[in-house]
Parts: structure tokens; sequence; C-alpha cells
């Protein structure tokens, strides 16, 4: 039996808009399960790697150490490493908070913001992912292979990197598949 190239996915600080997109190419997600075989991924709810994978898109930047963790782990299990949406690559949304410290951030979500509930105090219980001082796209933690830019990148586009990296090209994203929201 011919072996099928392994694809894994994995989400970071991000909103799992670039895996929504990814499932838009709706009809096309039969042909993608014939090119390759999905291993670790939220997709499927796979937690570990069965084996080095070929392909891994990974969404979001690294907000907590768990976010490191998560990513150095995929990092050391993807032959080829896609950094995918704007989260990966920048930051994203989350690192708006990049902007002011962390304590700042903190003070404002859950003690002197407009919103907070009076006596609200910051959570630190020790199961909780600790922040980082800042959100770090994923370049700046892992070397990464391949950038693919868009939020989300279209579904179009994820199909386009997917099949040009499966056909063993260095994907060249034409400017009408870049798209942001
Ligand atoms: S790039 Fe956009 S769609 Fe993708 S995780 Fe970030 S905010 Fe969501």
């Amino acid at each position: 039996m011919v072996r099928k190239p392994k694809l894994a996915t994995c989400s970071l600080a991000g909103c799992f808009g670039c895996h929504m997109s990814l499932l838009d190419i709706d009809e096309k997600l039969l042909d993608l399960i014939e090119l390759i075989d999905l291993d670790k991924s939220p997709l499927n709810d796979k937690k570990e790697f069965d084996q080095i994978v070929d392909i891994g898109l990974v969404e979001g930047g690294c907000s907590s150490e768990h976010n490191v963790h998560v990513l150095k782990n995929f990092r050391k299990n993807c032959r080829i490493l896609v950094a995918v949406g704007a989260c990966a690559l920048t930051g994203g949304v989350p690192s708006f908070r990049n902007m002011i410290s962390l304590t700042s951030c903190l003070e404002e979500a859950y003690t002197q913001g407009p919103t907070h509930i009076s006596g609200g105090e910051i959570p630190d219980d020790p199961d909780l992912p600790r922040l980082l001082d800042r959100v770090y796209p994923c370049h700046e933690v892992v070397k990464i292979d391949h950038f693919l830019p868009g939020c989300p990148p279209s579904a179009d586009a994820i199909w386009f990197f997917v099949t040009e990296l499966l056909a063993g090209r260095s994907p060249r994203l034409p400017p009408s598949l870049l798209k942001y929201e």
C-alpha cells in the first residue's frame, strides 16, 4: 500500500477561525482525505503524534508558557511547519495586549476595567497556563518553513498551499488568494 503523507494541525492563541477556514474547503475535504492521513489535530481530537508528520499547520501565536511548550513539541514532530493566519505570523488580535504590560492587562481585565465585578481578583491558580510578558508570533519561538497570511486565509488559499506542498513545491500565494476580514 502506498504511504500517504501525514498532516497535523494545532491551535495556539487564536480564535480557531483558521481551522474553520480549512473546513470551508467543503467537498475538497474528500479529496484531502484521499491525499493525506490526518495525524494529531483538533479536527479529529487526536492528542498525540503517532509519528513524525510531513506537514504541520499551526494557527495562533504564543500567549502562554503552555503555547510555547505545544509549539516546540509540534515543531519537533513536523518536517515542514506552516504558520497559518495573522495570529501565527504576527501575534494577531491577541497581541494587542503587547501595547501594555501584562500586569496592566490583567488589572484591566479583572480588577480595574469598567466591567469588573467589585472585589474581583487576578486568577493565580497554579493549574492555569502562565501568561508570557507579551504575545509572540510563532517564528520568534521556533523555525517556521512557510508563512500563509490572512485572517483567516481563505479555504482556497489553504487548499492551494497544502496541495503545493504535497506536490513538493514551495508555495507562492497569488495575491488574488490573500484575504483579511
Ligand atoms: S488569523 Fe484570524 S481567523 Fe486565524 S486564528 Fe487569528 S484571528 Fe482567528
